[in-house]
């Protein structure tokens, strides 16, 4: 939703999502290296954290959604900007949080009950149920749908397989924008879950090319690369955002932050959701995302 910005001053929202385990975890015997022991409060060997929220493994994704996405519904419709990403090393629920379910089945079905919809049908459904109910005639609701890979941005929903990385620039008001970025007008649920499905298809489809042409181990060597760079970037914005002086935050070092430069920087109301595994063998990757997690949350 396109709205007006207005400076909320809040922190970040952090909260951590343990998965439960999967086949190799328990095939493998894996431990609990994580124990949640309070709705607020995770506890690995090492330490205790404490977030907004800890979702167990056994919680489901209304839970999710009821807690992080529902409550921004409103301010959304009062002119708010909110922005909620995941973040967590592969595997671990990313996309099962944000999306979830089977995207080739996207578009016919009620998502609402369809337990395993994550954020985005429910907020989809969700957002047009409360534009009808407060009778609002005045509204326009655009999607657009992009990748970031390998510090370039392409636009999902352009069905062009040789589309020019896209540029990004700041407007007039600072504000972040993305040049020929598609927005789509949508005027139901179901424009949003066929758009999402067109988005993740060309997705998967440029995720298997790269993996298909000669020179993945290369080209894998480069991905994790620049992850590594833009999460670098990503927390030294967090930690010089933290300091609270008037020292100057990398934002432009990488793509990552510039297009969440307004999400990160007060103007907008945001949620993070970090996601672990709960297996002992994912221990230290687990310990670097609630590191990370933290930080973010003195924000
Ligand atoms: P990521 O996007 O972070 O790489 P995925 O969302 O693809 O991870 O999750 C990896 C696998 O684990 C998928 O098969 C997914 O369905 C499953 N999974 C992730 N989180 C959960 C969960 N909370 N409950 C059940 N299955 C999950
Ligand atoms: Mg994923």
């Amino acid at each position: 939703i396109n709205t007006q910005k207005k400076k909320v001053g809040q922190n970040i929202k952090v909260v951590v999502r343990v998965r439960p385990f999967n086949e190799k975890e328990s095939r493998g015997r894996s431990r609990m290296a994580v124990n949640c022991i309070s709705p607020r409060e995770i506890q690995t060997k090492d330490k205790k954290y404490c977030f907004d929220r800890v979702f167990q493994p056994d919680c489901n994704q209304l839970d999710i959604y009821s807690y992080v996405v529902e409550p921004m519904i409103n301010d959304v419709l009062a002119g708010y900007n909110c922005t909620v990403f995941a973040y967590g090393p592969t595997g671990t629920g990313k996309t099962h949080t944000m999306t979830g379910g089977d995207p080739s089945s996207l578009s016919s079905l009620d998502w609402r009950r369809n337990e395993k919809a994550g954020c985005i049908p429910r907020v989809a459904a969700n957002i047009f149920d409360e534009i009808a109910s407060r009778k609002v005639n005045d509204y326009n609701v655009r999607v657009s749908f992009l990748e970031l890979y390998n510090e370039e941005v392409r636009d999902l929903l352009n069905p062009d397989e040789r589309q020019p990385p896209l540029n990004i620039f700041n407007d007039n008001k600072g504000a972040v924008f993305i040049q020929n970025l598609n927005e789509k007008n949508v005027f139901n649920s179901n424009d949003i879950y066929e758009l999402l499905k067109q988005g993740t298809l060309r997705l998967d489809l440029a995720g298997s090319e790269n993996i298909a042409k000669s020179g993945a181990k290369d080209k894998r060597a480069l991905e994790l690369a620049n992850i590594n760079r833009s999460l670098l970037i990503l927390g030294r914005v967090v930690q010089s955002l933290t300091e609270k002086s008037n020292r100057h935050v990398p934002y432009r070092d990488s793509k990552l932050t510039r297009i969440l430069q307004d999400s990160l920087g007060g103007h907008t109301k945001t949620c993070i959701i970090a996601t672990v595994s709960p297996a002992d063998s994912s221990y230290e990757v687990t310990q670097c995302t609630l590191e990370y997690a933290m930080r973010a949350r003195d924000v």
